[in-house]
């Protein structure tokens, strides 16, 4: 039979680190990677056959869990019919007119428009070339902490595998293209009006993830999204809002809908989409005012495109998915999430462990401190040591955990309470872990 270790050792023989994204190498949690073959509801099985209850969901697009049969027959159903046209299908269009309808809310139109690409990466570094297109200018505001995908302009302190390597950036970034990008504590209106003050005419847009959730969640205060809009209207900027994390995971619109149900007044110029939207297939998209994406060719003088975009096996899944993703669904993930997110509190502070838990919506994630964690300052600094011990006690009571302290937790409606009953039995151990684990 072969294991874990076997299969790792034969990938890094022919892939970087053994992976085709960083994370997967479990370079902070050390150990043997898993190489997984199927996954099935709230499950991941292994090339050893062992299954695990899995709390990384594909990094968020298995909303519905894995394998959902309605989502594989509708995928099934476009490969019969061709794998990729380079033509525009009648799917592209019912998924447009869907999402829009998704973000329409009271009668207020979230988007307008939606361009559909193939990563969350091409739907944010396309958002930016449009608002620097829109406004003429070149200075792009980003969070520290806040992960926008790997385009040259975007990985300074971003989150998410940057983070879990504890790195500052990335090497091969031109200087002139990094210093086109303001690096900004979240949660911080200060530093964005000192920002705006000190460039004035020169900032393109605002981009920050709806809810911060790539250092694990920065949830963002109230009124701090509605105060990014204004402040980048007031000074003539443009306001993205990058929901490919938390897009049509954390309610049926996102966490824009979310906040737009709580009496949020605002709309995004821009969004963009990602992860769920293609449900499990390579699917992203970038939507806003009309007037705004209408600046992308072939109407307008904003070049993006792509071979692959719209592809209609993704479409398909994305489709199915966000069909099926209804209020109920929500409500199960909800309520799978605050069931785990207590036990694991309970069994931290049973174990002595300090911890603070932060939520967005169903995301969440723990940080080894006692403070809250309202930025990236904050999220690094905390007991991260301790996670490794609790990640593999989990690991080997069959529970897979994002492999880093830096990630949310993902719960989907599949995770019944067979799921729910392996996760809570297995966090006391961890937890013990955790408290007994040292500094390396
Ligand atoms: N934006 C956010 C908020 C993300 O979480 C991610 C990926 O994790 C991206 C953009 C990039 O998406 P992708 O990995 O599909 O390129």
């Amino acid at each position: 039979m072969i294991t874990n270790a076997d299969a790792a050792t034969r990938a890094r023989a022919v892939i970087p680190g053994g992976v085709n994204s960083p994370v997967r190498a479990f370079g902070s949690v050390g150990g043997t990677p898993l190489s997984i073959v199927s996954a099935r509801g709230p499950l991941v099985t292994d090339v050893t056959g062992r299954d695990y209850v899995d709390l990384v969901a594909s990094w968020g697009p298995a909303l519905l869990g894995h394998a959902h049969p309605e989502v594989v027959a509708a995928v099934q159903e476009a490969a019969s019919r061709g794998l990729s046209f380079g033509a525009s299908t009648p799917g592209e269009t019912e998924l447009a007119e869907l999402v829009i309808d998704r973000l329409s809310i009271d009668g207020t139109p979230g988007i307008e428009k939606l361009r559909l690409v193939s990563t969350g990466t091409e739907a944010t570094m396309t958002a930016i070339r449009i608002a620097r297109g829109a406004t003429g200018r070149d200075v792009v505001i980003k969070f520290a902490g806040h992960y926008h995908g790997h385009s040259d302009g975007l990985l300074a302190e971003s989150g998410s595998g940057v983070a879990t390597l504890g790195l500052p950036g990335s090497a091969g970034v031109p200087a002139d293209i990094a210093g086109l990008t303001l690096v900004l504590p979240y949660n911080d209106r200060a530093a964005v009006l000192a920002a705006f003050e000190a460039h004035p005419g020169r900032i393109a847009a605002i981009i920050a993830e709806a809810a911060g959730a790539n250092a694990g969640v920065l949830t963002p205060d109230e009124g701090f999204n509605r105060f990014l809009v204004d402040t980048a209207h007031d000074h003539g900027a443009l306001f993205i809002l990058d929901e490919v994390l938390t897009g049509f995971r954390v309610s049926v619109a996102g966490w824009w809908g979310l906040e737009r149900t709580a009496g949020q007044d605002w709309v995004p110029d821009l969004v963009t989409f990602g992860k769920v939207i293609g449900g499990g297939m390579p699917l992203a998209g970038i939507g806003g005012r009309a007037d705004l994406l209408d600046l992308l060719a072939p109407l307008g003088p904003v070049y993006q495109a792509g071979t692959l975009s719209g592809n209609p096996l993704a479409v398909a899944a994305g489709l199915a998915t966000l069909r099926l993703a209804d209020a109920e669904v929500y409500g199960r993930v909800d309520a799978a999430a605050s069931v785990v997110s207590q036990a694991l509190g309970d069994a931290l502070t049973e174990a002595g462990v300090a911890h603070v838990i932060s939520y967005a919506g169903s995301l969440f994630s723990v940080a080894f401190r006692d403070a809250p964690v309202r930025d990236y300052a904050d999220a690094r600094s905390q007991d991260a040591w301790r996670y490794p011990a609790f990640f593999h006690a989990m690991l080997d009571a069959g529970v897979s955990l994002p492999p880093s302290v830096f990630e949310a937790w993902f719960l989907t409606a599949a995770h019944d309470d067979a799921a729910l009953a392996r996760v809570i039995d297995a966090l006391p151990v961890a937890a013990r872990a955790a408290a007994a684990a040292t500094p390396a």
